[in-house]
């Protein structure tokens, strides 16, 4: 898949997230930005593999585990640096500061690592729709989880995908958001 279904497909994925943070909590706004910005930088991020020597396409990259490793590296480092702000100069202010029912720093490690491991399995879902398929187990299990519905590069299926995000995200952020009551 290219990078206009895969974006779409991130989109879609973030969608629910958007709709879920925006609803419960408005202030949760500049989260919910900053969660779009990692969605639509990351959405490449397994197919990196083209470009490092070592791993082979769809490798590592396209695995259950790494999926984990990028969630739990944006969700640890987001916790680590807003609980670290939280012990210097912004101290009271950040632990006072409370999002979705819990502090700071651990609604925002949340929010990121969950963001960040959907973006791969967006990611993942895209590639396993096509001929090519994806190993997400190995190397513990080799199976290849394969629906072949398309090939990579099918115009049609990267714009409608393209197009459902957008859609997505905005319906989400409007309904989220509550801005139709304003209309
Ligand atoms: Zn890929």
């Amino acid at each position: 898949m290219h990078r206009s279904g895969h974006w779409g497909l991130a989109l879609l994925c973030y969608s629910p997230i958007v709709f879920w943070a925006l609803s419960k909590d408005i202030a949760s706004l500049p989260l919910v930005v900053a969660g779009g910005v990692v969605t639509s930088s990351l959405c490449m991020l397994p197919d990196a593999d083209q470009w490092l020597p070592i791993v082979s396409h769809r490798g590592a990259t396209h695995t259950v585990w790494f999926t984990l490793l990028v969630g739990g590296l944006l969700g640890g480092g987001a916790f680590m640096l807003v609980q670290g702000a939280g012990q210097t100069m912004l101290n009271e202010w950040i632990s006072s500061q409370t999002l979705f029912g819990q502090p700071l720093a651990v609604a925002v490690g949340w929010f990121f690592g969950v963001t960040g491991a959907l973006v791969i399995v967006s990611h993942l879902l895209g590639d396993w729709l096509t001929k090519m398929g994806i190993q997400p187990w190995a190397p513990l299990w080799s199976h290849k989880h394969c629906l072949g519905l398309i090939y990579a590069d099918n115009m049609i299926a990267n714009g409608l995908f393209n197009a459902l995000g957008a859609i997505a995200i905005v319906a989400s952020f409007v309904l989220g958001t509550d801005l139709l009551q304003y209309v």
